[in-house]
Formats: C-alpha cells, sequence, structure tokens
C-alpha cells in the first residue's frame, strides 16, 4: 500500500504547539503537514495547564481561547481535513478536580490522559536520568507509575491514555517480570472502558520502542481495550511518524481495528 493510501485511513491524535512551550508550530502548520501526507484525521492535543508547583511547560490557562482559535484556523487553512479539538491532561493523584474544572471549560472531541509524574518527580524529564540511574528499586518504581495509571483510567476523565509505558523511556527496565503489573492495570482500563494510545515518539527517545511494548499491547488485546494512534509531533514534521511500526505492531499483537473520537464519542474504524 502507498504511503498516502496508507495514510489515509488513518487518525495522528497526539500532538503540540509552541503554546506549550517546548513544541514548535501552529495547528495549521500541522494540518498543512498532515495534508501533504494524505492524512485521514488529525487531532491536537495539547498539554493541559496544571496548577502552580507543576512546571510551566504546557497550556496557560489564561491561553485556552488562543488555543481553541488555533484549532478553527487550521480547519479554515484544510476544510478537506477532518481536525479533532483535544487535549493530554495530566493525572495527578489530588489533581482530580482542577483538572475536571480545565475540561468544563471547552467542547473537546477527545482528551489524552497522561502521567508524566510520580508524586512531583517529573520522571520523564531528560534532567532526570541521573535520578533514574541512582534507583535501587526499579521494580518498585514501575509499580507506582502503574497503580497511578490505574487510577488514571478509574477516573473517567480521560478517552485514551497516552503512551502507556512511557516509564520505559530511558531504557531503565526491572529484573522482575512485569506482565502481571501490566495485566493488573490493563484490567482496571478494561473495567474502565478507556482506550490506550500507540505511541510512536519511543522511537524518537533513548528506549527506541514504541509505547508500549508488544508484551503490554498483547495483554491489551486478550482484553478488548480498543487503540488510538499518536506520534506526540512535537514539531509538525513530526506528524504521523513511526506510523507503519505502529500498525505493525497493533496487527501483530492481534488488533484489526482503532478508535477516534468526535464530540468525546468513539467511532472505531479498520486499520490499514
Ligand atoms: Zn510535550
Ligand atoms: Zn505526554
Amino acid at each position: 500500500m502507498n504511503d498516502r493510501a496508507f495514510y489515509g485511513q488513518l487518525a495522528d491524535l497526539h500532538m503540540h504547539t509552541h503554546l506549550c512551550a517546548h513544541a514548535e508550530g501552529e495547528p495549521k502548520d500541522y494540518a498543512k503537514r498532515a495534508v501533504a501526507l494524505g492524512l485521514g484525521e488529525l487531532g491536537i492535543s495539547e498539554h493541559a495547564p496544571m496548577p502552580s508547583g507543576y512546571d510551566a511547560l504546557r497550556l496557560a490557562e489564561d491561553r485556552l481561547p488562543d488555543y481553541l482559535a488555533m484549532v478553527e484556523a487550521a480547519r479554515r487553512v484544510a476544510p478537506q481535513l477532518p481536525i479533532r479539538l483535544g487535549v493530554e491532561a495530566e493525572y495527578c493523584r489530588g489533581q482530580e478536580d482542577y483538572v475536571r474544572r480545565f475540561l468544563a471549560r471547552a467542547d473537546w472531541d477527545y482528551v489524552i490522559g497522561s502521567v508524566h509524574y510520580l508524586e512531583m518527580w517529573n520522571f520523564d524529564d531528560p534532567k532526570e536520568i541521573p535520578a533514574w540511574r541512582a534507583i535501587r528499586d526499579l521494580f518498585g518504581t514501575w509499580r507506582d507509575y502503574f497503580s497511578l495509571w490505574k487510577e488514571a483510567a478509574r477516573t473517567k476523565l480521560y478517552d485514551t491514555l497516552g503512551h502507556p509505558d512511557l516509564v520505559k523511556k530511558f531504557g531503565f527496565f526491572p529484573k522482575e517480570p512485569c506482565e502481571a503489573l501490566f495485566e493488573d492495570a490493563l484490567r482496571t482500563v478494561a473495567e474502565a472502558g478507556c482506550c490506550l494510545e500507540i505511541n510512536t515518539a519511543g522511537l524518537r527517545k533513548p528506549v527506541k520502542e514504541i509505547y508500549p511494548s508488544s508484551a503490554f499491547l498483547r495483554i491489551a488485546r486478550r482484553l478488548d481495550i480498543p487503540i488510538t494512534f499518536g506520534s506526540d509531533a512535537h514539531a509538525p514534521h513530526e506528524v504521523g511518524v513511526g506510523f507503519r511500526e505502529a500498525v505493525a505492531l497493533a496487527r501483530e499483537c492481534g488488533y484489526a481495528e482503532y478508535a477516534r473520537f468526535e464530540k468525546r464519542k468513539r467511532m472505531m474504524r479498520p486499520l490499514p
């Protein structure tokens, strides 16, 4: 299948803009790139605001109107392309009400739920690699991550859970087998009726693997958890990057379809 036919059957639902202060471009730039690829659908998913005490690498509360206007502008630039309004919201224990109040401020097509913090530790920041090196009980760190991830699913605030095994980003894997940990976390996701994301950004990180691993995704398939696709683009040229590998992984794990959203209603589509 040629690239345009392949991309035409897919939706990339994860990307950021300069409003988060660590990505470049506006939704219209991402839309232009998506049109050039022949992508079937695009979803913009800026990092949602958090209260003070968290980093500022995210949309500021008072810039939400600018964000909404930028997504509208992208729709004008590429009227032939379905462009969904999304957001990547944190799950941090104790901040559920803050997130809920923020989400009530717009009419989202979908919400990605992500865990980027263990308590207040921003474990996915490259500056934290020395701290990772110093961890004696990696399995304990992974267990803490997945217990937060389970709590995220239980809130039912999110439509899909982003980069499911982000905790592997820098390649610090526990020696212990993790299947039981994955299964336990995924059972909660299945019960909550949430999707999980196949996120290709891991290919561009030290771990050089898609999030999640095939071991993880096989369990998700067995539990009938739907998948979404996201490049986690932080620049327009990253739209759709790694999607051949992502679809191959999904197929290898037994998937034949994936989810996309409109006004928080899930629609299933066949994989290319
Ligand atoms: Zn980001
Ligand atoms: Zn993220």
